[in-house]
């Protein structure tokens, strides 16, 4: 039995599913889900992300939300949540990096947010000594305390649906059976009440993303920024409102059929940052590049200093690693960050309103 043939004989006896719960199944079924049952980060994986490219993502991240918490008078307690922490890379750059900010570490209670119990090891492992918690969603988010949070593509696997515009109406994508093979359809053309504002910029045919975990995860975040205080970088792929189809299927290090091998590859699709802005009851910061980002926080600088004492294979991979991060033509353009933030304090460090 494969994560196909029990979609397929799901699919024919009770009917096509939506792209939301195709990719729910693939990522997170308890048996056959991508994340559910491997590590796919990685060269050996099937992608590779920030902060396994570089130490340096992650500490800048780190240094980041320490300076928000100086700016907002070191509150004595906080919560340090990930989302989506992958192998804690980035949360342990982030925590030892922000150990040159004294008392930030020491008032900060870790907190995790992971559906895979396979990654939940290495993330142990990782970020044992910070006594971390983890919790199943982040409506389970401790709400006494100003909250410093972090997730770097983690939007991107949470579930979408697609709609194709049909006149006034939209006819939503689902997945269906063709023989023993999945296949795209369109369902039938309806009203969509949620979609009014896309009315405006889309023509006849266009195809638009809705990922409905979205509003009621940053609405989790900003509750607690607006009333405790704290920030948020969201960092991802995406850009400000999408418009086509997004959705991606990865495996090792290669795109594939979305359809072809369910749970055997990752499945992503755009953040549309329009939605996290307006979906967020604090301030929010303006749609920032990775690369501008990075280089506000001064990656050159730290790369320069730790180029200082390699040289050979390793000062290579930091070169590259820099670019990698940076470059207009990399990750620099394609991967965006905005902040969250309480009304009336400064921005995170790096990001603009
Ligand atoms: N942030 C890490 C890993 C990114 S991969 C990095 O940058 O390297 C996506 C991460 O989100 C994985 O840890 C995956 O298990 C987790 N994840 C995906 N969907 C999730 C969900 N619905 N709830 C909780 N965690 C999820």
């Amino acid at each position: 039995m494969s994560l196909l043939d029990l979609l397929v004989a799901r699919i024919t006896a009770q009917g096509p599913i939506t792209v939301a719960e195709y990719m729910a199944d693939c990522l997170l079924h308890p048996a056959f889900g991508y994340y559910a049952t491997r590590d796919p980060l990685g060269a050996e994986g099937d992608f590779i992300t920030a902060p396994e490219i570089s130490q340096i993502f992650g500490e800048l991240l780190g240094l980041g939300l320490a300076q928000s918490w100086v700016a907002q008078g070191r509150p004595q307690r906080i919560i340090l949540a990930e989302a989506g922490p992958g192998r804690g890379t980035l949360m342990a750059d982030a925590l030892r990096a922000a150990r040159a900010v004294p008392g930030f570490v020491e008032a900060a209670q870790l907190v995790l947010l992971e559906a895979s119990p396979t990654l939940r090891t290495p993330q142990a492992d990782m970020l044992g000594g910070y006594a971390p918690h983890w919790i199943e969603s982040l409506g389970d988010l401790p709400d006494d305390a100003p909250l410093f949070f972090i997730a770097n593509e983690f939007f991107d696997a949470l579930p979408i649906r697609q709609f194709q515009r049909d006149g006034r109406m939209w006819r939503e994508r689902q997945v269906g059976v063709a023989g023993d093979a999945l296949r795209f359809g369109l369902g039938p053309a309806q009203p969509q009440p949620a979609l009014a504002h896309r009315l405006d910029d889309t023509t006849d045919g266009d195809l638009i993303e809705h990922c409905s975990a979205l509003a009621p995860a940053i609405d989790a975040i900003g509750q607690r920024i607006a009333v405790h205080g704290g920030a948020a970088l969201i960092v991802d792929y995406g850009d400000w409102r999408s418009l086509g189809d997004t959705l991606q299927a990865l495996r090792d290090h290669k795109p594939v059929d979305p359809l072809k091998t369910p749970g055997a590859a990752d499945l992503t699709a755009h953040v549309d940052f329009e939605a996290i802005a307006q979906a967020a009851p604090c301030a929010h910061t303006r749609l920032t590049t990775q690369g501008v980002f990075l280089e506000r926080l001064g990656i050159t600088h730290r790369a320069r200093s730790l180029a200082q004492h390699l040289t050979g294979n390793p000062l290579d991979n930091l070169i590259a690693a820099h670019r990698r991060l940076t470059h207009p033509e990399e990750m620099g353009n394609l991967f965006k960050v905005i902040g969250l933030f309480p009304e009336g304090q400064a921005p995170p460090p790096g990001l603009d309103i």
